[in-house]
């Protein structure tokens, strides 16, 4: 009688383990697809760079308050954003600090710091290269977030369309993403993109771009077109080849 119960009992344990085996055999080709995408998000950098600091204050709004501060304070939350994603985040700079100091007899100051952003993005082999600023217009009613990216580019194309179309939910008239001429954009080895999130010359633009609730929300959007350009289940791709 014992013996019969055992028995049954181990069946029931190889009938369990059967279905658990199956189950996980027919999940396979999913998990095969997902779990690689989703860890792979890891081993992808993005380079936030808040455009501007120290020395340099980059434009400012009639108040006085400066581009360099709004700039950074955006891409905080941009990397908090994506950091919770699971995306490697890093930035040129993380505080108030210009990246090529003023050296006296030294010109050039301002191609210096811009060299030294490029440096890094390519050192931390970033896949995208994220550069924040504000904008300003002699036209006062001006206003407006605009995505710019090097028409030689595609892949920095594609993630200037897609953070354009974020940050288009979230602004009265709609703007259409742009090709620069901009020295950040054209360097090779890496896809960068620069992102206007608004005059400081538009009185409420301006005063919206103080609000941290309105700074969150810009942050969200930009980081949602990079998570939405990023490769999930395709390779890797390269980053654009070096422009002739
Ligand atoms: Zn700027």
């Amino acid at each position: 009688m014992r013996i019969i119960i055992l028995r049954k009992e181990r069946f029931l344990l190889f009938l369990s383990l059967f279905t658990v085996l199956g189950g996980l055999l027919f999940l396979f080709p999913f998990l095969y697809r997902v779990i690689p995408a989703r860890s792979r998000l890891g081993q992808t950098t993005i380079l936030l760079d808040p455009g501007h600091g120290g020395i340099d204050g980059g434009t400012q709004d009639r108040a006085g308050n400066l581009e360099k501060d709004i700039n950074l304070a955006i891409a905080h939350k941009i990397r908090a954003q994506l950091t919770q994603c699971g995306v490697n985040v890093v930035m040129t700079r993380e505080e108030d600090t210009e990246l090529a100091p003023y050296q006296p007899g030294r010109g050039g100051r301002h191609r210096r710091d811009l060299t030294a952003r490029i440096e890094r993005a390519r050192s931390a082999k970033a896949l995208y290269l994220v550069s924040i600023h504000c904008d300003w217009s002699t036209a006062a009613t001006r206003r407006g977030m605009v995505a710019f990216y090097y028409y030689r580019n595609p892949v920095g194309k594609n993630l200037a369309l897609s953070i354009q179309e974020e940050l288009n939910k979230i602004q009265p008239q709609p703007q259409k993403a742009a090709p620069g001429k901009y020295f950040l954009l054209e360097q090779p080895g890496f896809n960068g993109v620069i992102v206007e999130v608004g005059f400081l010359s538009h009185p409420e633009e301006a005063a919206l771009l103080q609000q941290a609730d309105y700074q969150e929300k810009v942050a969200f959007a930009i980081a949602q077109g990079i998570l939405r350009a990023l490769p999930t289940t395709a390779a890797h791709p390269s980053p654009a080849s070096s422009p002739p």
